[in-house]
């Protein structure tokens, strides 16, 4: 079954596969996979199309109990999906767990969205006449995800779309298509009708593309890289369709004079690390206050030469693999122009050899980076962060904010005043205080400025924004 995509309610066999193996050990097949060719693309668009009048019309209470019923089994299996995504992915169990966990809330939660949809009546400026605004479902949601959350962000995109009745054409990242046909098969069975979820897995040049170029897609939800990010919203919006694109990042997070050294080290190692530092929001940019960059930089080192780098699966792992070779070919890459820079590695950036045969990097910490290295410019996608030494926060603030990004930024510090300056002075969608800047909660919005969003946030009851039209109608009674 699982070298088949699901295409109009039906198991269809494709005519290629791909072989799904685990970066922790690459002789760890996790399955063959079916990759679509434009054909399947072209009857799966058709399907979500044809299927679209009658599910936009079924009651919220209808769409609500099967989003509730996928979430509750998603839930229910966390610890063999969570083992799925580990093995395909290369998070660590409990990370994996973790992000399964949380898809099934996001389902649960817009189980609820479903129900709270509401409108808005208002008087005209104009005697004798009513206006109401009302929100409808777009139509055929093209849905592209990357490789990093292979199953919160298709929930976080999927569960909206469907809860305020659109139908749903998805393309999950051809690295990780394990969790995507897991998510596939709990829908079929919770009950959504034939046609309006449907999954196309293979190529993005192949099945991505013909996404976009369908006249028949209204809108496309797009989560990866800034490059394919902006060819895709070019493609949308010469054709005229909805688009909503989450890129890439360069996170700073700001370690003042006044941090609690303590939180700081562990908010660091957190978001520059964790899920092996492949996270959008992960902190890249270390922007530390001169008078405690020394006892920072000596923290962090101890507490890194504690992290345990091993195979995803196993029992106490702090991080788990690169997720791919030309993922771990990149990192190298930029360790090796940081050094080039003349930036110095405090720790790490060595390949290692384990066990078991993966891509296995040792986290790496730069120091003596400026903001101007194109290693703290461009994104790198992993465990690779630079310490950057400023005089004073205002110093901080300024490098915080010269990026071209604006996804997530943090600091770390004791004082009111500078949390509520830094609040409002950040350049990014989402601030953290004393919180790493990678791990957010999905009952509110999430996304960025600058290049790193474009459109509607996600997540939250703001995702209504993208997965509904605003129609504003007159009335005389
Ligand atoms: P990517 O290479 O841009 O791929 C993302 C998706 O687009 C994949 O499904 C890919 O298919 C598909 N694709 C590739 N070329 C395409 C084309 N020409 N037309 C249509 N679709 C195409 O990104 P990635 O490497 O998977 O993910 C890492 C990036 O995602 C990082 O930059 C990270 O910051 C970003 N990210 C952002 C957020 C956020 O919310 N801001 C969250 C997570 C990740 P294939 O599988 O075939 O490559």
């Amino acid at each position: 079954m699982l070298n088949r995509n699901l295409i109009g309610g039906e198991w269809i066999a494709a005519h290629a596969a791909t072989v799904n193996s685990s970066p922790s050990d690459t002789s760890d097949i996790v399955g063959e996979y079916a990759s679509a060719d434009t054909q399947d693309v072209e009857n799966a668009i058709e399907a979500a199309a044809n299927a679209f009048p009658a599910w936009s019309r079924t009651t919220p209470e209808f769409r609500s109990d099967i989003l509730d019923r996928a979430g509750n089994e998603i839930i229910a299996r966390q610890d063999e999906i969570g083992r799925v995504l580990a093995r395909e992915e290369g998070k660590t169990l409990p990370e994996a767990i973790g992000e399964t966990v949380r898809a099934g809330r996001i389902f649960k939660y817009f189980a609820g969205e479903a129900l709270r949809l509401e409108g808005e009546r208002l008087d005209s400026v104009r005697s004798g006449i009513e206006v109401e605004l009302i929100r409808e479902p777009e139509g055929v949601i093209g849905i592209i995800t990357p490789w990093n959350f292979p199953i919160a962000i298709p929930a976080w995109k999927i569960a909206p779309a469907l809860a305020h009745g659109n139908t749903v054409v998805f393309k999950p990242a051809e690295l990780v298509p394990g969790c995507a046909w897991i998510i596939t098969d709990i829908l079929a069975r919770a009950g959504i009708p034939a046609g309006v979820f449907n999954l196309v897995m293979g190529k993005g040049s192949v099945v991505g593309d013909a996404i976009v170029k369908s006249n028949r897609v209204r809108a496309v939800s797009f989560t990866g890289s800034v490059a394919t990010g902006r060819r895709i919203g070019i493609g949308c919006m010469e054709r005229g369709k909805k688009v909503q694109l989450e890129l890439g990042g360069k996170n700073p997070l700001i370690i003042a004079a006044d941090a609690d050294l303590d939180v700081a080290v562990n908010v660091a190692i957190n978001g520059s690390y964790f899920s092996t530092g492949q996270r959008c929001t992960a902190s890249s940019r270390l922007v530390v206050d001169d008078s405690i960059h020394d006892v920072f930089v000596e923290r962090m080192v101890a507490a890194m030469s504690r992290l345990k780098v091993d195979n995803a699966l196993k029992a106490g792992v702090d991080v788990g693999p690169v997720a791919s070779s030309s993922q771990l070919a990149q990192d190298l890459a930029y360790i090796d122009l940081g050094r080039k820079e003349g930036a110095k590695l405090a720790f790490g950036g060595e390949p290692l050899q384990l066990d078991t045969e993966g891509y296995f990097l040792q986290p790496a910490l730069f120091i003596e980076t400026d903001n101007t290295m194109r290693i703290n410019r461009e994104e790198i996608f992993g465990p690779v962060a630079s310490v950057i030494r400023v005089r004073d926060y205002e110093e901080a603030v300024a490098v915080a904010n010269d990026t071209e990004f604006g996804l997530a930024s943090g600091i770390c510090t004791t004082s009111l005043k500078l949390t509520s300056d830094f609040k409002r002075r950040s350049q990014a969608g989402m601030v953290m205080v004393n919180v790493p800047t990678a791990g957010v909660d999905y009952h509110v919005p999430f996304g960025g400025r600058k290049a790193s969003s474009y459109g509607a946030r996600e997540q939250g009851k703001h995702a209504r924004e993208f997965y509904t039209a605003l129609k504003t109608v007159y009335i005389r009674p």
